[in-house]
């Protein structure tokens, strides 16, 4: 009989009429043939309540016993469905995350999920019985059996892994929207929904700020090929189908800490251009990637440093063989730009280098864990490799290095990350097919108001300062986004310095400024300076790959409104850039019109 795992998330479940509604959709989906193994989550705001409750009595609640308050929400759950089932004749039985065995990893609000016991679930299941079970919840297998909770939003993980753990034929996630849109419809009611995406292109798109489904769930579905849906539980419409590509047979066990990395690319035809002291005003990004386009080069990785005093630097990679076009465009504009700034300010100026090398580890399994990167930066380290250039993003952390060096970084990351086969020189890939051919190259825009930007100024521009800076976030559990170096170099005292600045989860920038000031002091780095008040907008899309002109499309929706862009990232398959806080929406709005993302129709979110 066909498995089937359904996830009725907080609106879902948010009243007596909810869970009767969703009983009934999951006695329809019983007497059309199939078993059913349900996950809930608390109802309503049920958690954000009980979160409130702990800060009105502590600015610092004990993890231990935050666990033990927030888990509480979906007991209250699984309790009514289990009853609102009964009473429609259908055996059920409701069970605690510990009472199914979801043995987690002993990291209070935020554990990992290790391994699931299937017994006693499969026993009901025999029984035909509905299994109703209490998402966001785990136990340790220590002496002590300590519930947990896996992070907020993360019934849809307990969901995706129990399927997973079932060898389920799918795994429905019922939310309060028709399905995976073109972005927020809170914040733009004529989101379109997207009948299929990626698994790549939703893991970015949900740790870049689409709350509709948590990284986490994505990942385990990329790594088992658990086929994945995302409805309304107010319809019967068809959702969104998330597509994984055929995985590699992997344990159940470990299973949210596996292997982290599954391949080190490498791509040894590239160059960097430079412009340092463009002028920090809104429209230079723009200008300069749209007369990157228009001459038809494509570049690769992105970024714009912070800035110093009124102006920033902008580097970007491309192919080696279209760097001369590339450089003419860029030694084009730079005129132009310097005619735009203040008399009394430096030059701006074009730096071309050659024979770099891009580098790169990817896995769908480094997601949230900030050792990964650390780690990479420390092998390149030791290897005696210095980073020119990094780019992040949720599944691939790229460094630029020079060629000479690319060999032995190379191999030194196969040794680091244990991956076997030596991969081939991989050049970009050919537009990775999307699944139903999308109009638009860019499939989802996302808006992360959650982040802060932390600048550590004057840092040794030499092998190892990543790794000591990054390990020392690692060690705090910190995770870093949209890393970025500065391209000008500073000598002092005979040491070329650099500035380095990333966003963090604001609810970690403090203790990150404060570790960082207290190591800047200990290895000589400069001030460590911090700003909270920023958005990050990102577009993300498998379709943007080898195609010039979206960043440009990007960064002119962007100047348009007169915002300025603080700072630009990009991988392969997203860009983001950091605003300022108050621009975030507008941002968002713009460039979700900019790429003919709306539809005519509005978006209902029920309240
Ligand atoms: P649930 O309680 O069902 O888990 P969530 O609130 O966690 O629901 O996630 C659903 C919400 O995600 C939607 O109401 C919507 O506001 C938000 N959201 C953000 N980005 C997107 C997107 N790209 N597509 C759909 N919903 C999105
Ligand atoms: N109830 C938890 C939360 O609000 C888990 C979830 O809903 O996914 O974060
Ligand atoms: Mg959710």
């Amino acid at each position: 009989m066909p498995l089937i795992v359904q996830k009725y998330g907080g609106t879902s479940v948010g009243s007596v009429e909810r869970i009767q509604a969703v009983a009934q959709r999951v006695c329809k989906t019983v007497k059309a043939g199939n078993s059913v193994v349900v996950v809930v989550s608390a109802m309503g705001k049920t958690t954000d309540g009980l979160v409130k409750l702990a800060y009105e009595i502590s600015s610092n609640p004990n993890s231990r016993e935050m666990d033990m308050l927030l888990s509480t929400g979906e007991q209250v759950t699984i309790a009514l469905v289990s009853m609102a089932l009964q009473e429609l004749g259908q055996p059920a039985i409701s069970l605690t995350g510990a009472q199914v065995g979801i043995v987690t990893e002993a990291a209070h609000t935020r554990a990992r999920i290790l391994h699931i016991e299937t017994e006693r679930v499969k026993r009901h299941l025999n029984q035909n019985k509905v299994i109703v079970v209490a998402g966001f919840q785990g136990i340790t297998r220590t002496e002590e059996l300590e519930i947990t909770t896996l992070g907020r939003g993360g019934s849809d993980t307990s969901a995706v892994a129990l399927a997973a753990a079932l060898r389920a034929d799918f795994c429905e996630i019922y939310t309060d929207v028709p399905g995976i849109l073109t972005t927020d419809p809170r914040l733009v009611p004529e989101a379109q929904l997207i009948d299929e995406i990626t698994s790549d292109e939703m893991l970015e798109l949900a740790s870049l700020g689409a709350k509709v489904l948590h990284p986490r769930a994505v990942e385990i579905a990329r790594n088992y090929g658990v086929p994945l849906v995302v409805r309304s539980s107010w319809t019967d419409d068809p959702g969104t189908w998330v597509i994984s590509p055929t995985p590699r047979p992997r344990a159940l066990v470990n299973l949210e800490i596996a292997r982290p990395v599954d391949d080190v690319e490498y791509d040894t035809d590239q160059a960097k251009v430079s412009m340092l002291r463009v002028p920090d005003q809104p429209g230079v990004a723009a200008r300069l990637f749209g007369e990157i386009a228009t001459q038809d080069v494509d570049v690769d990785l992105i970024i714009q440093s912070i800035h110093e005093g009124n102006t920033n630097d902008i580097a970007f990679t491309v192919r080696a063989p279209i760097l001369k076009r590339a450089e003419a465009v860029a030694a084009a504009i730079a005129p132009v730009l310097r005619s735009h700034k203040a008399a009394e300010t430096e030059e701006a100026e074009v730096m071309i280098q050659q024979n770099v090398a891009k580098v790169s580890i990817a896995g769908a399994g480094m997601i949230g864990r900030p050792g990964v990167a650390a780690k990479m930066f420390a092998t390149l380290a030791e290897a005696g490799v210095n980073i020119k250039m990094i780019s992040t993003s949720e599944v691939k952390v790229s460094c630029v290095i020079d060629n000479a060096d690319c060999d032995r970084a190379v191999a030194a990351l196969h040794t680091a990350f244990e991956v076997g086969e030596v991969g081939a020189d991989k050049s970009p890939p050919s537009s990775p097919s999307s699944p139903s051919s999308p109009s638009s190259p860019v499939r989802g825009v996302a808006l992360d108001m959650n982040q802060a930007r932390l600048a550590i100024r004057q840092v040794q521009d030499r092998p190892g300062t990543a790794a000591k800076l990054f390990g020392l976030l690692a060690e705090h559990n910190i995770s870093v986004d949209m890393i970025i170096q500065s391209q000008r170099c500073h000598v002092i005292n005979g040491v070329p310095r650099r500035d380095i600045a990333f966003t963090v989860a604001r609810m970690d920038a403090q203790a990150a400024q404060k570790m960082l000031q207290q190591a800047a002091v200990e290895y000589g780095w400069g001030e460590v300076v911090l700003d909270s008040a920023i958005a990050k907008v990102s577009v993300v899309g498998a379709g943007m790959v080898g195609q010039p002109g979206i960043a440009a499309t990007m960064f002119e929706a962007i100047a348009h409104h007169q915002i300025n862009i603080q700072m630009i990232a990009t991988s392969e398959i997203k860009i983001s850039c950091v605003v300022a806080q108050e621009e975030g929406v507008k941002a968002l709005q713009a460039i979700h019109t900019a790429f003919g993302l709306a539809g005519s129709q509005s978006i209902q979110v029920p309240a």
